[in-house]
């Protein structure tokens, strides 16, 4: 996808602060934090979101999911971490190129959402 600026980090044409890289996938920190550790697990497959996943992809979820608690550990989610896939526009997404929000830190993190 020509205009999607996470297929751009996964192309290496504009910088991200990596932390893994194999030939399916990247991890990279999140520009904007919400919690001491907040990084982005992608796919280098473009695919706009969750909604968009078939059969297809099912052996590049599952390694995704398995890579999860691995990276959460070594960037020091010891006790424990979340894993956000906002998908589409109800889901808050703002970038369209699936990936995984996994944020944690030292302290609870906020309750979930709440009907207001
Ligand atoms: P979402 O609302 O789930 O689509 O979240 C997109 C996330 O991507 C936000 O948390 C942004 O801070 C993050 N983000 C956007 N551009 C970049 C970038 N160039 N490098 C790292 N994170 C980014
Ligand atoms: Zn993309």
């Amino acid at each position: 996808m020509d205009n999607c600026i996470f297929c751009k980090i996964a192309k290496r044409e504009i910088p991200a602060n990596k932390i893994y890289e194999d030939e399916d996938i990247l991890a990279f920190h999140d520009i904007h934090p919400a919690a001491p550790v907040h990084f982005l697990l992608i796919p280098k497959l473009h695919v706009d979101s969750l909604a968009d996943i078939d059969g297809s992809h099912h052996d590049l979820l599952g390694k995704m999911l398995v890579l999860t608690p691995k990276l959460a550990k070594e960037q020091g989610c010891s006790e424990g971490f979340r894993t956000i896939i906002n998908t589409g526009r109800v889901g808050g997404q703002e970038v369209f190129h699936l990936h995984f929000h996994i944020i944690g830190g030292h302290q609870r993190l906020p309750g979930m959402i709440h009907q207001g």
